[in-house]
């Protein structure tokens, strides 16, 4: 069985390829699914699951964010289950428009900018973009009254965190710093990708991100090239998975914070 229960009526489901996770939250009107796998026979399969689990109807389907292993299975949900709301950060929808492949692609058709509620009939869940990071339009979802949080990709346990051409490493510590104060010492948190961690888990990745965006800062602002600074800065990961975050970084940093090199 895909899905395994991790607090009440919370089912979370690691599919091996992208090893990515699949969450089902439950309350009295159904099923809120949150993210949907990655092409369409991935989310088919995924829906077989859901429906083997016995737990109820698919009502409404939230994207953490827009990347393809989170999004491209919305179709297949609304094939199966009807037309159901599709919820994600109002940048995540821009973002899928923009990015993702228009003959794929069923773009999200409730959008938020800050928080938003969602009821499920006797529980309520939230729902918060605490920032940019992982891409600009990142949402985490809480359930209260387990103390879960479903954290997608701004937290990765079987890898480190994934900064791409899309991420915002100078934001994204920040953005954990809320993401943190949405949890207590005994939550669960569920990473996009991996097994549910802690609290101190989330903590100790929000520091290494915390030192990976200070790197980034000093080295501009001593001046360091950036066709230099990966090989040059000092770094908790190894540097092959840090080019795109200091090339971001160098873009995303106010111009008084860089400094021409001095030849
Ligand atoms: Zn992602």
């Amino acid at each position: 069985m895909p899905f395994t229960d991790v607090a009440d009526r919370v089912w979370v489901a690691r599919y091996p390829q992208w090893d990515v996770n699949v969450t089902l939250v439950g309350g009295s009107d159904g099923l809120l699914v949150v993210d949907t796998h990655g092409s369409d026979a991935h989310a088919r399969e995924v829906v077989d699951d859901v429906r083997r689990l016995g737990a109820g109807e698919v009502t409404g389907i939230i994207n953490t964010h827009w990347h393809f292993d989170h999004s491209y299975g919305n179709r297949t949900f609304r094939t199966a289950y009807g037309e159901l709301p599709i919820i994600a950060h109002e940048t995540a929808a821009e973002e899928l428009a923009r990015w993702g492949d228009a003959d794929v692609v069923v773009l999200p058709d409730r959008t938020f900018s800050s928080a938003l509620a969602l009821d499920l009939g006797d529980r309520m869940v939230e729902l918060v973009h605490p920032g940019k990071g992982h891409t600009g339009g990142d949402l985490v979802l809480r359930v209260p009254d387990v103390d879960v949080l479903l954290a997608g990709d701004l937290v990765e346990e079987s890898a480190t965190p994934s900064f791409g051409d899309d991420s915002w490493p100078m934001d994204w510590p920040l953005s954990l710093d809320v993401v943190l104060a949405l949890t207590t010492s005994a939550s669960l948190v569920v990473p996009g990708h991996g097994a549910p961690v802690d609290r101190d888990f989330v903590e100790e990745q929000r520091n290494q991100i915390g030192i990976i965006a200070e790197t980034i800062r000093d080295l501009a602002g001593r001046g360091v090239p950036l066709d230099q600074a990966v090989e040059t800065g000092e770094w908790p990961w190894p540097r092959e998975r840090l080019g795109e975050a200091v090339r971001r970084g160098y873009e995303q940093l106010p111009r008084s914070q860089k400094r021409l090199p001095l030849i």
